[in-house]
């Protein structure tokens, strides 16, 4: 048994408490409360002056996969123009085809964990991919990602969901899949990745309405969208606009519930909030990859005000300079001045939990996990924490409690 101590701890769930501790047994949460209330419940107390201890954070979307293509993530100006980005990372990848591409992802996951992330989401092309996060101090959620626009391309993707199948041991293991976007996976192919992940009460996670183009792909099947489908030869002419925005044509599709995690959700009607809502949808906002893209600024204060509490995550470091999610929760601040810092802290700790079904994540509380931060920082109000916490970026300094 350990007693944690410092000047502030927070919860997340309950108010920051001044000259705070926290209890753990074996990796877990006991009791969180005063240091006053707690004091003489364990033989041994660590204090961490200066500090404020924290939940860890939980990033929603990455792509560790990508961190050899890190060139990409930091030059380029791409205002809005995903095709070009997107050609330009197939460019690149090829061109470093002899890239280790595991140990570069590795690194990345272990700087992500050196800045407070205990759990990312992790989505990935390779079924190799699926070993990035092996004896790694940060917990990784794999995805294997499939798309498929084509007859030819649904039927390759299928055969790649019964592999991910296979790597299973008993029925029901195996890799959990996710589908790209609604503008790269046919209606098929979304039903069978949700199917499946319905089966296996999985995560559904999915890009969705990251840029204009993708609304203009799916409302006429036209722009610079489907110019792009073409050059790659992934256009056979079987695919039917849907006509409408993607979260209105992923409800057609009947994917909406709790375990789907629309990820990006930057070009979304009011409508579609209210359906995301109706339907208790997670959402994850990439605030660092949008800006870098140039693709938009997610509604998160119409989301929080449709009783969303969106996930925060960084994608990839081919479309972030970094993947801290310090610097995301300051620049939402920048997109967002009303937003609330204390809200946002939550997106970024028990939202992200609630978005990956892994609720022993995100606060402080008895039964929750013991893994926690200490983050240098100087307060003297509950109010101030919270303010510094969420504008200190890539700044933070960071050490992990357990
Ligand atoms: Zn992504």
């Amino acid at each position: 048994m350990q007693l944690y101590r410092a000047p502030w701890v927070i919860p997340v769930a309950t108010p920051p408490i001044q000259d705070g501790a926290v209890l753990v047994q074996n990796g877990n949460i006991l009791k969180v409360g005063t240091f006053y209330a707690l004091k003489g419940m364990a033989p041994l107390t660590t204090d961490y002056e200066d500090s404020v201890i924290t939940p860890a954070l939980v990033n929603g979307h990455c792509h560790l996969e990508l961190s050899h293509l890190a060139r990409l993530g930091q030059e380029g100006n791409w205002d809005g123009n995903m095709a070009a980005w997107i050609k330009k990372l197939l460019a690149l990848r090829d061109q470093l085809v002899d890239a280790d591409v595991v140990t570069e992802a590795r690194e990345a996951l272990a700087s992500l964990h050196a800045s407070g992330t205990g759990l990312v989401c992790d989505v990935g092309n390779g079924i190799d991919s699926a070993e990035i996060g092996n004896s790694s101090s940060a917990e990784v959620c794999f995805l294997l990602e499939l798309l498929g626009l084509s007859q030819f391309g649904e039927q390759r993707a299928r055969e790649s969901l019964e592999e991910a199948i296979r790597q299973g041991k008993n029925d029901g293991d195996g890799l959990d899949c996710t589908p790209h976007a609604p503008y790269s996976c046919t209606t098929g192919l979304l039903k069978m990745v949700k199917e499946d992940s319905r089966r296996r009460g999985g995560l559904f996670s999915i890009h969705v309405a990251e840029s204009e183009d993708e609304i203009e792909f799916l409302q006429t099947a036209t722009g610079r969208l489907r110019t792009f489908v073409e050059e790659r030869g992934a256009w056979d002419g079987s695919f039917q606009p849907p006509g409408c925005g993607a979260v209105e044509y992923l409800e057609n599709l009947k994917v909406l519930d709790a375990h789907t995690l629309c990820v990006h959700s930057v070009h979304i009607s009011d409508q579609e909030l209210s359906l995301l809502a109706q339907r208790n949808a997670k959402v994850c906002v990439c605030p660092g990859s949008n800006r870098y893209l140039g693709v938009g600024v997610a509604p998160v204060m119409k989301m929080i005000s449709h009783g969303i509490l969106p996930a925060i995550g960084t994608d990839s470091l081919a479309s972030n300079p970094g993947l801290n999610l310090w610097e995301e929760m300051r620049i939402l601040r920048e997109d967002h001045p009303g937003i609330d810092p204390k809200t946002l802290f939550t997106m970024a700790t028990q939202a992200g939990a609630a978005a990956l079904g892994r609720e022993e994540y995100g606060t402080i509380s008895p039964g929750k996990t013991g893994r926690m931060l200490a983050v240098q920082c100087r307060a003297d109000r509950g109010s101030d924490v919270m303010d510094l916490l969420t504008t200190m970026g890539s700044e933070a300094e960071v050490s992990w409690i357990a």
